[in-house]
């Protein structure tokens, strides 16, 4: 049989790197003689790690201790669709999104139930990224915050730069933190569940400014980001080893030379499985070219019989979870930081032949 190669699009694959030290913290946290999931998150050898990783992380995304935060909570990036507008939405304002996929779209129903939201761009078909409306670029006082999906897991597009606004910007970035870099410092709030380029499921990040974690008094308080920022991610009980499985995750980004050196192994990963897509006939890329992702590569075959065959070869080697989402369907190769240059390499080879043949 040959290697298996996981292009899940998450949770996904992660490098040995995490995936030898979660094993060997799991068995005794920094030589403590206790596995990390048996520790106390009270005790003083977590509550000491649980700072240092906010400070990892902020290091790594050049932000100051003195302007940000990093907050380690659980509930996914469904429950930031829901904690963004209870904590960021103003009195008299309007919260705006960008629905450029399904998740846009998830996050601004959800900011419903909360006050007034508005969609201030909209791509019609997800095939591209949209632009920003004139409503919102000219009216930018009347709003509390702008709402940004950074990449688009389903559909295979990712924007190339941030957006410069004078209202907040929150970015949802669970499918590409860290894969490319970003200037965090234009960013306000930006939170990701991290299962797919850092660390394992069970854990969601949020890096915020600080002048945004308030009091809130509408809210029940575990719903406000200064509960958790107070008691430095640990009012209740965190998700200790998906938070350990994260800062490992930065330790083994650092150690590759961090996010710069990330992005060029990205690329060149992603442009082998493009470069095998864009050569033949019989392969119809999904997203339009300019605002192509790096991390999930979707596509589709001109014709159902070339598809299943496409579908039963690349099983039969092994090339597993590459079918497409079930709203879109045809095939999504996910090539998140740990993907290996390897399982790229044979993916596009396998494409090409498969392309050669059938074009
Ligand atoms: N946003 C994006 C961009 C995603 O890719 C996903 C899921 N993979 C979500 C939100 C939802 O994340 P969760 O399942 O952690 O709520």
């Amino acid at each position: 049989m040959s290697d298996i190669h996981n292009f899940s699009p998450g949770p996904a694959i992660i490098s040995s790197f995490v995936r030898n030290g979660i094993i060997e913290n799991l068995n005794n946290f920094k030589g403590s003689g206790i596995g990390i999931a048996e520790l106390s998150h009270r005790s003083s050898l977590f509550s000491k790690f649980i700072i240092e990783a906010e400070e990892k992380i902020l290091n790594l995304c050049n932000l100051s201790t003195s302007h940000y935060r990093v907050l380690f909570l659980q509930g996914g990036a469904n429950q930031q669709f829901a904690m963004v507008p209870m904590n960021l939405m103003e009195e008299g304002k309007v919260a705006a999104y960008i629905d450029s996929g399904t998740w846009g779209d998830k996050a601004y129903k959800a900011s419903l139930d909360f006050g007034k939201s508005e969609i201030v761009g909209k791509s019609s078909t997800y095939k591209e990224l949209p632009k920003l409306e004139d409503k919102f670029l000219s009216n930018q006082s009347n709003y509390s915050y702008l709402h940004i999906t950074s990449n688009n897991t389903i559909y295979g597009t990712q924007i190339k730069e941030l957006p410069i606004v004078t209202t907040p910007l929150v970015v949802d970035s669970s499918s590409d933190i860290f894969s490319k870099e970003i200037d965090f410092k234009k960013i306000d709030l930006c939170y990701a569940s991290a299962q797919k380029n850092l660390g394992i499921p069970g854990v969601t990040i949020v890096i915020i400014k600080k002048e945004l974690i308030k009091d809130k008094l509408n809210i029940n308080s575990f719903f406000s980001y200064k509960t958790h920022a107070d008691k430095n991610s640990c009012f209740n009980t965190p998700p200790t080893l998906a938070v350990l499985a994260t800062a490992l995750t930065v330790d083994w980004i650092n150690s590759l030379g961090g996010i710069k050196e990330i992005e060029r192994i990205n690329r060149e990963k992603a442009d082998c499985i493009y470069k095998a897509l864009d050569s033949h006939k019989c392969y119809l890329p999904y997203a339009k070219k300019e605002d192509r992702s790096i991390v999930n590569i979707t596509f589709n075959l001109v014709n159902d019989e070339l598809s299943d065959s496409f579908a039963k070869q690349a099983k039969e080697k092994n090339f597993l979870f590459i079918h497409g989402h079930r709203s879109v369907g045809g095939f999504r190769i996910s090539n998140y930081n740990a993907q290996t240059l390897e399982s790229c390499r044979e993916i596009a080879g396998f494409i090409d032949d498969f392309g050669k043949q059938h074009s």
